[in-house]
Parts: C-alpha cells; sequence; structure tokens
C-alpha cells in the first residue's frame, strides 16, 4: 500500500504521527524528504508482487522475473495468501494496486490499496509490508483504516458492505496480521477522531504529544516536546529511601526504551549538524577509534599461500546468508532438517505483550550461564 501524494501534508503512512500530534505536520513540511535503500527495495517488492498477482488472477500475460531470491520468494508467499483468499470466496471482486480518494475525511489525502477484495458484504484489504524494521499490526491500525475508508468511498454505493477486513502481510518478519470490525464502527473513528484531528494537522493547531509515533518524526531529535517528555523522565523526582522500590523501578521500565532512543536521534542529529559546520558549546569533532585493515586482501592471501599457511577462514554461511543464496523454498527443502530454534533469553516486557510469560522456576535452568571447568 502505497501513498499516492507522496509528499502530500497528511499522508495515510504518517497518520498515526499526525493524528497523535496534529501540530508535527506543518512542523515538519519544510524537512527534505530523504529515500532510502530500504524505500527503494520495497518499491521494488510491491511492483513485482502486483505484477505476479496479476499474472496469477488473468489480468496480465507475462510472469515477472525477479533475480533478488529473497524477494522472489516473498512475494510468491503474498501472492499465495492474497490468492488462498479469493478462493474461498463466492464471486470476489479484486481490485489490484486499486487508487482510493480520503479526502472526504483527510485534506488532500489520497492512496494505492495493494489488494482489495470485495465479497458477500465483506470488504478486506491486503497490505504487503516488505521492511523487516517494526513488526506491523492490523489492529487498529490508522494507515489502514484510512485507506478502507477510501476504499468504501469508492465501493460502498456499489456494493453491500457490512465488515471491514485488514489484512497486513509482511513476510520477511513471519507477520500475517488481520483485523475485522464493523463498517459502522470504521465510519465512526472516521467522523469523531480522524476528521476533526485531519482539520486540526492541516490548520497546524493542536498539541504537541510525545509518544512511541515519535518514532518516524523528522522534527524527532530537535522537538522541544520530546525532549521535555524524556527531561521530565530524568528528573524524576525519587524520594526517600535511599533505594528505589520496584513500583519505581517499574515506572523507568516503562519508559527506558524511549529515553534510550531519543538520547540517540540527538547525539545522531548533533554529529550529522556538526560536521556540516554547526558549533555545540563544549563540543568538537574528533576521529574516532578504528581498527587496523589490510591495504590489499589478494596480496595479503598470495603473501601467506607463498609461506605454505591457508590465510582463509572457513565458515558456514549464516542463516540469513544462506537463505538469500539458495532462496527461501530451497533453503526449507534442503536445510530444513538442520534449524533448531532455541529458547530466546529472558527480557522484561510490559503485561500487554502478546508472548507467554516464563515460568521463571521451572526456566532457571534453561536460561542459566553454562558453567565453565
Ligand atoms: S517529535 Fe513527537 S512530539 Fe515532537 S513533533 Fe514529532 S511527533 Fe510531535
Amino acid at each position: 500500500m502505497s501513498d499516492s501524494a507522496k509528499h502530500s501534508l497528511l499522508s495515510p503512512s504518517a497518520s498515526h504521527r499526525w493524528i497523535n500530534c496534529p501540530p508535527s505536520a506543518r512542523l515538519t513540511e519544510s524537512y527534505s524528504d530523504t529515500g532510502s535503500a530500504y524505500a527503494n527495495e520495497g518499491t521494488l517488492a510491491h511492483s513485482v508482487a502486483e505484477a505476479k498477482l496479476k499474472y496469477r488472477l488473468g489480468l496480465s500475460k507475462s510472469l515477472p522475473v525477479c533475480d533478488d531470491t529473497e524477494m522472489d520468494d516473498y512475494t510468491d508467499d503474498y501472492v499465495t495468501f492474497v490468492m488462498e483468499q479469493i478462493e474461498s470466496l463466492s464471486d470476489p471482486k479484486v481490485y489490484v494496486e486499486q487508487k482510493v480518494d480520503c479526502s472526504r475525511y483527510v485534506p488532500e489525502c489520497k492512496g494505492t490499496c495493494d489488494t482489495l477484495i470485495i465479497s458477500d458484504g465483506v470488504l478486506h484489504i491486503v497490505d504487503l509490508k516488505y521492511g523487516r524494521g517494526v513488526k506491523v499490526d492490523a489492529e487498529k491500525n490508522d494507515q489502514l483504516r484510512i485507506y478502507s475508508l477510501g476504499a468504501l468511498e469508492m465501493f460502498g454505493c456499489l456494493y453491500d458492505i457490512d465488515v471491514v477486513k485488514m489484512s497486513i502481510f509482511q513476510p520477511r518478519l513471519g507477520n500475517c496480521s488481520t483485523w475485522e470490525v464493523f463498517r459502522e464502527s470504521i465510519e465512526n473513528w472516521a467522523d469523531e477522531v480522524l476528521k476533526p484531528a485531519a482539520q486540526l494537522a492541516w490548520d497546524g493547531g493542536g498539541g504537541y504529544k510525545a509518544g512511541d509515533h515519535c518514532q518516524f518524526c523528522k522534527a524527532k531529535a530537535e522537538c522541544r516536546e520530546r525532549a521535555n517528555a524524556n527531561l521530565a523522565l530524568a528528573a524524576y523526582d525519587f524520594t526517600e529511601p535511599a533505594l528505589l522500590d520496584t513500583v519505581e523501578i517499574a515506572v523507568i521500565l516503562g519508559k527506558v526504551d524511549e529515553l534510550v532512543s531519543w538520547a540517540s536521534d540527538i547525539k545522531d542529529f548533533a554529529l550529522t549538524e556538526a560536521l556540516k559546520g554547526v558549533r555545540f558549546d563544549g563540543w568538537k569533532v574528533v576521529e574516532g577509534r578504528s581498527n587496523r585493515k589490510y591495504t590489499d586482501e589478494i596480496a595479503v592471501a598470495s603473501a601467506v599461500n607463498g609461506i605454505g599457511l591457508d590465510p582463509y577462514e572457513h565458515k558456514v554461511l549464516g542463516i540469513t546468508a544462506m537463505t538469500s543464496l539458495l532462496g527461501k523454498k530451497r533453503f526449507e527443502e534442503t536445510l530444513g532438517g538442520f534449524i533448531q530454534k532455541p529458547a530466546g533469553k529472558p527480557v522484561l516486557v510490559p503485561q500487554k505483550d502478546k508472548r507467554q510469560e516464563i515460568n521463571i522456576n521451572t526456566a532457571a535452568d534453561d536460561f542459566a550461564d553454562p558453567i565453565e571447568n
């Protein structure tokens, strides 16, 4: 799924941010859009997936060739998922890369749905996400809700639609998340939440509010609201006694990831600016630590061979590199029996996390460090 007007002020892909922090839209308006290799890769994967799906649906005669075996496999997975949805329906209407207009609720807002399926009173939007950075959940996903509204605007009069189903298919993380709601619920959300927030954002109004949505904000390093929110934690007024209790530590745990993320954004931003010539009082740019390296690897190998020794280390490729080499299917066929997933190290997460809690009494031995003899 993509935003048609890539540089539109209120893009659906950034909606989680501007709904929660409306003035961020105008604040970041003048920041330049620096694309990334990940974005280019995502665009390519979407083109491949679109062409493959159109071929499977008989809408195109040629099957695209994809030289990237990993992308080839993952886009196959996406097409298989979509076809499974379609094949179980009676007389489905399928639209691939369907442009929708969401401007009834959000000024100048348009977008493109990867796949849109309508059947038996259900509008189903399937969104391919090719990234592997952040796992995306379909439940209450603002971007998908906005696209649903655009699709309802377009098809709501043509078909009886009572239910909206939204799926995010994120093959590189093994994530497939689906959320189903009544049409009325989406339209109520649009009137009560989306439309007022969009108008505030368009007008540059509303209050700044920091939160997880700051992660993709272009002003995240310089933003005073975010700084205030994080510095408030740093200035937390802990009272006596001298040692923190479990309640206080629980409060800190809930804030620490954002605090670290903000600190890291500040460091990256300040270095970038300093390298452009900006001076920060009391700070200077120096050379970081570096390691020795060979000037000519071929000459090094030849020299070590010359004295009768093997200059190479021989290691089996890691799972990610091996999957890229073999492709996902061949990897499963050839090496599936040799793959084991050991228990992960214990990690503290908020109660709302969906993973099952570890029984620390029985698990203690599993996670104990091996004893050195
Ligand atoms: S960093 Fe966060 S609080 Fe600041 S403008 Fe962006 S979204 Fe709003």
